[in-house]
C-alpha cells in the first residue's frame, strides 16, 4: 500500500501530499473516470465542483450529451455509502442551476445505467445529461 503511494506521489508532480493521498483514497487507479477526475487523461470539462464534475460524453447520442460523475469512486447505486448519496444529491440538484450553461432550457433528461443488462461500460457511477433536441426514444 505505501509503495502504490509513492509510486502515485512521483508520478503526479503534484506538492501537497496530504492532498494526493486523499485523492487516492477516494479513486480507483485503474478507473478511466478517476483518471479524468485525477486530471490523468483530457476532457472536455464545463464544469466542477468538490462533489463532482460534468464533461461532454466522448460518444454523443443527443445534441448534448453530458456525464455528471461523482469525484468518489463506487461502481452502482448500491455500492454508495450515506455520505456519498448525499454527495450524489447535491449534484442533482447542480443540474437545473446549469441550465444556461449544459443548453438545459427545452428540457433534459438524466439516465443513469447500472450493470449489465442496463449497458453500463464504465463502472465508476454517472449520469448521462442528455438535451438540445427532443429526445424521440423514450424511456
Ligand atoms: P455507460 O454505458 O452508462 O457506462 O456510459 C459510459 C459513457 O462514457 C459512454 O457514453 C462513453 O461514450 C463515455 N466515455 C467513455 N470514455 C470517455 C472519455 N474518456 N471521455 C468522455 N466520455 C467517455
Ligand atoms: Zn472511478
Amino acid at each position: 500500500m505505501s509503495l502504490k503511494i509513492l509510486v502515485y506521489v512521483g508520478r503526479s508532480g503534484k506538492d501537497c501530499a496530504l492532498g494526493l493521498l486523499e485523492d487516492y483514497l477516494m479513486t480507483d487507479a485503474t478507473c478511466i473516470f478517476c483518471k479524468i477526475i485525477r486530471g490523468e487523461i483530457p476532457s472536455k470539462t464545463i464544469y466542477q465542483d468538490d462533489d463532482c464534475i460534468i464533461i461532454e460524453d466522448l460518444h454523443p447520442i443527443a445534441k448534448y450529451h453530458y456525464l455528471l460523475i461523482p469525484k468518489q469512486h463506487y461502481p452502482t447505486i448500491g455500492q454508495m455509502n450515506d455520505e456519498e448519496a448525499e454527495m450524489l444529491m447535491r449534484s442533482i440538484r447542480r443540474i437545473p442551476e446549469l441550465s444556461e450553461l449544459l443548453h438545459l432550457e427545452n428540457g433534459y433528461r438524466l439516465v443513469i445505467n447500472q450493470g449489465e443488462d442496463a449497458g453500463q461500460t464504465v463502472l465508476h457511477l454517472h449520469i448521462h445529461i442528455l438535451a438540445g433536441q427532443p429526445l424521440d426514444f423514450k424511456c
